[in-house]
């Protein structure tokens, strides 16, 4: 029934991209390595779906690592980017919607006051870091093995995403100056939170708050509880990097999930509704020490770029309880249906999710840490996944990411995923 795909047009975009970009990408994960396979370049996207090069169609379940809560080329969001566009596209000055974005975002993230726009979520955790430090006059940071803060010098030791992806454990041209002020910790392990707090004096306590860079491994009953009393006893910042989880798991990200309130919050992808903006933030007293109200430097040229602030505050104003309701059920029925598919065809995995985030783990056991999650069958995910792209369904291509559902996603795209999913099951098992 399944026609494979002709990718001609994506092979030649690739052989030329190789010249010119390092791997044919511009970020590590789009390579398509870890699946064992070359990447396929998009021509456009609509809604759920997704068009590559040559023009065949498939059901995304990337929705870009995240900013894609509506979609591909939400008309609301179109229409929001061409006006704001006409208008002029960048100032170096202050303008209105930077406000009204900061109010939306305050208003819906319990542990923010105040917020400063940057471009990226590397430049937002980067930046929060610099704060925290300022603040506690400390240095050491301590993180979780697999999680993901992007690509900052010091905390790409034991990264999740794109480093767990191609299994580098820490980056050359990182300085031991800047690795040695990393701590880090393997994720749900109590034990080894209170023995590293108690053994570093920590400026801040970083987490991704439901980590989804080694896939979707949630915290366990009293872990974020248990991080925000080790802070307030050490009088370290408990630091919430929210740039998957912020305005997905919940309207006010993790922590309103959780009930559990960090000090300082990071944000990105949604935010800027697929176009690049992030955010950082926390109460004024910390925020305030930002320049130029206070001593600590930050800056960013195209920093709350009007084009992302009309994009990013568009799709939060899509972001009512029914569309997290929405959300919440074609998550489960995304989890729900590729359990079945893989029991169907007699392959054992484990399927982790929240709201707004899936991972299908090629494991029978549950998956609480990064070393868990790297002892699953990568080989057999990939070639899943590949199965999956010949099936007209495009994954994550690497275990070591969620699954984004989205809006745009309807009942019929979980079910031809699905259904695809069964499909490539019984494809692998055979082998
Ligand atoms: C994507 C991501 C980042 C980095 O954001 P960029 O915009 O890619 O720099 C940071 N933290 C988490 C949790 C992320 O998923």
């Amino acid at each position: 029934m399944s026609t494979t795909p002709i990718t001609t047009r994506s092979s030649e975009l690739y052989q030329r991209a190789l010249d010119l970009l390092p791997g044919g990408v511009n970020s590590p994960v789009r390579a398509m390595r870890a699946i064992g396979r070359d990447p396929i370049f998009v021509a456009r996207g609509e809604g759920s779906t997704l068009v590559d090069a040559d023009g065949n169609e498939y059901v995304d379940w990337v929705s870009s690592w995240g900013p894609l809560i509506l979609g591909h080329a939400h008309p609301a969001v179109i229409d929001a980017i061409v006006e704001t566009a006409i208008n002029g596209t960048t100032f170096g000055a202050p303008t209105e919607r930077e406000i009204k974005l900061a109010a939306e975002v305050a208003r819906r993230i319990p542990s923010v006051q105040m917020l400063r726009m940057t471009s990226s979520g590397t430049e937002a955790t980067m930046s929060a870091i610099r704060l925290a430090r300022a603040v506690t006059g400390r240095e050491p940071v301590l993180k979780f093995a697999g999680a993901y803060h992007g690509h900052v010098d010091g905390l790409l030791a034991e990264g999740g995403s794109g480093l767990a992806t191609l299994g580098i454990p820490a980056s050359p041209g990182v300085t031991e100056a800047a690795a040695e002020q990393t701590v880090i910790v393997p994720w749900n392990d109590r034990e080894a939170v209170v023995a590293a707090t108690v053994r570093h004096e920590l400026a801040a306590i970083l987490v991704e708050p439901v980590p989804a860079n080694m896939g979707v491994v949630p915290p366990e009953d009293g872990f974020l509880e248990l991080l925000r009393e080790r802070a307030d006893h050490t009088g370290a910042l408990l630091v919430f990097d929210e740039v998957i989880t912020g305005f997905r798991v919940a309207s006010g990200g993790a922590q309103e999930r959780f009930g559990v309130l960090p000090d300082l919050t990071i944000l990105g992808k949604i935010i800027g509704g697929g176009l690049p903006a992030a955010a950082f933030g926390g109460a004024s007293v910390l925020m305030e020490r930002i320049a130029p109200e206070g001593d600590v430097y930050q800056a960013g040229t195209l920093s709350g770029n009007p084009l992302a602030m009309a994009a990013g505050l568009t799709t939060l104003e899509a972001l009512d309880e029914a569309a997290y309701e929405r959300l919440r059920s074609v998550t489960r029925a995304l989890a729900d249906g590729l359990e079945r598919a893989a029991r169907g065809a007699g392959v054992s995995i484990r399927v982790q999710s929240v709201p707004g985030l899936v991972t299908p783990f090629f494991t029978s056991s549950p998956v609480r840490d990064y070393v868990g999650a790297a002892g699953c069958d990568l080989e057999g995910y990939g070639a899943w996944c590949r199965a999956l792209l010949e099936r007209g369904v495009y994954p994550p291509a690497s275990q070591f990411e969620a699954w984004f559902p989205s809006l745009a996603h309807s009942d019929g795209d979980v079910e031809r995923t699905v259904q695809a999913a069964g499909a490539a099951f019984e494809e692998i098992a055979a082998r």
